[in-house]
């Protein structure tokens, strides 16, 4: 069996979030399994593209409506990755540094997907399965089955995996010209509330969707932006499956962006050594336990409410803390996280930017993550984390209620809170410093958290049985 996944994202290439890895490792645990796994995803100017090489096995020129454009194919020389990586370059729209956020993001990937399907069916590239990850790539499904010019592709069965539910690449009707013939029975499959909506035509044509976590398929019947009649409806085609973490990337025994490695028997003695680093960096003081936040600054993530959350850790004179922020998004949020560093120097600091050897080392030295989010599609974060030894405290959303049990339970090891606000997250940081008092309890719970298996054996068999079970839809 093949199966090609088709993603905006896949680390190392270009991450923004958790769906570059998920496209970076779920492939590579696929072909370790015995599936024939490929990614196909656009060309970006970036330093992986310019450090590795690469072969073009593949140019033409196609059109998008009465507009003509080249694309061509090229594909890593040695499956560093653990896969083969094919990417797709267009001069012009698929050639820039960035993966989101230019006036044409729209042009750029529907021609991102024409350009693939066209490449399938000229070059004659077999695949049984392609597995679309997010609304970048959701027109494939529809084009695949309801487009005359790739009635030769209709037979290939697809997957379409929503990563995020909350952005749905809606344009406007007006760009309906930049599909090819279509079968004019089949539009309104397109349409959701009078916009051309790439998620929803993925959830509707694919054979199956699923969600990264199965609390997240059923939320998003109450929580889509805009969707949720649409979910509530589809609920029974959908499949939640876990993602998994790449145990060979996150590895504190081998992670090279660590200045000291250590395992779960290790940890009690060595953890400190990250820590004491990375408070030598932000001039804290290592006795206090440290918090940190790492992600998009954005209103899912609750990001907004760490500035009043954050005021209240610090003022706190009986249980003292140091926070670190690594994170960018909203502007107006990463102004109040950066002015709160002149109001607590030595128990604040903050990291406004991308920068992923950083995450290494906060993993890796933080005792605590906060993760107060509104919408958890998965969640990454707490599962690195814990394999780092450090403890979540979570709202209880999404994926974050499927894999954080609350230290109260049998087994428990993380803190989970039960609603995002500000009170709420801060009464969850509250039981953490208790716990970060009770020195032998964190000894304890430290191997357990990293003894926890998220890795992608379990997630990727999920998918495997689902791709041998895949039946046209009627
Ligand atoms: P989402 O995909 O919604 O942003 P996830 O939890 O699924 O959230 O994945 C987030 C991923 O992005 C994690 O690997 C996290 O470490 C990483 N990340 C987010 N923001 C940053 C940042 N500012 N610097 C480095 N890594 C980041």
């Amino acid at each position: 069996m093949k199966v090609i996944h088709l993603s905006a994202e896949c680390y190392p290439v270009a991450k923004v979030g958790g769906l570059g890895d998920v496209a970076g490792a779920l492939p590579k645990y696929l072909n370790q399994l015995g599936v024939e796994a490929i990614v196909v995803m656009p060309f970006y100017e970036r330093k992986f593209v310019q450090e590795n090489e690469f072969d073009t096995v593949f140019q033409a020129t196609t059109t998008m409506g009465d507009r003509p454009f080249f694309f061509e194919i090229l594909k890593e020389r040695t499956k560093k990755l653990g896969f083969d990586l094919y990417i797709l370059k267009i001069p012009g729209l698929l050639d820039r540094t960035e993966v989101y956020g230019y006036a044409d993001d729209d042009e750029r990937f529907v021609a991102f997907q024409l350009a693939f399907l066209d490449w399938l069916l000229w070059s004659g590239e077999r695949a049984d399965v392609i597995h679309c990850h997010d609304h970048q790539t959701g027109l494939v499904p529809f084009l695949l089955y309801f487009s005359s010019r790739y009635t030769a592709l209709s037979n290939i069965r697809t997957v379409f995996t929503i990563h995020n539910g909350q952005y749905h690449g809606t344009f406007d009707w007006q760009k309906f010209n930049y599909l090819p013939d279509v079968d004019s029975w089949k539009t309104g499959l397109l349409d959701w509330d009078g916009g051309i909506n790439p998620l929803s035509a993925a959830v509707r044509c694919a054979d199956v969707f699923t969600t990264v976590s199965p609390s997240y398929l059923n939320e998003l019947s109450v929580n889509s932006n805009g969707l949720e009649h649409l979910f509530e409806m589809e609920k029974g085609r959908g499949i939640g499956i876990i993602n998994g973490i790449d145990t060979d990337v996150w590895n504190p025994e081998t992670d090279p962006m660590l200045a000291v490695n250590y395992t779960a028997e290790t940890v009690s003695t060595e953890k400190i050594k990250n820590k004491k680093l990375l408070c030598e960096q932000f001039g804290f003081s290592p006795d206090k336990p440290l918090f940190t936040f790492i992600g998009r600054l954005v209103g899912e993530k609750g990001a907004d409410l760490l500035p009043e959350i954050f005021k209240l850790m610090l003022q706190d004179q009986e249980n003292p803390v140091s926070i670190l922020v690594l994170g960018s998004g909203e502007k107006g949020t990463e102004h109040e996280l950066s002015v709160l560093k002149e109001a607590f120097p030595g128990q604040y600091n903050a990291y406004i930017g991308y920068n992923e050897e950083l995450a290494h080392r906060i993993y890796a030295g933080a005792d605590f993550i906060l993760m107060p989010s509104r919408v958890e599609p998965c969640g990454l974060n707490q599962l690195y984390a814990l394999r780092y030894g450090t403890i979540p405290v979570v709202n209880s959303t999404g994926g974050l209620k499927d894999t954080v049990i609350d230290i109260s339970e049998n087994g428990g090891y993380g803190i989970r809170c039960h609603v995002a606000t500000v009170h709420e997250i801060f009464n969850g940081a509250r039981r953490a410093v208790q716990l970060f008092k009770n020195t032998d309890a964190l000894q304890l719970l430290y191997p357990k958290a990293m003894a926890l298996d998220f890795s992608w054996d379990r997630s990727a068999k999920e998918y495997i049985h689902l791709y041998h079970n895949l039946k046209p839809i009627s």
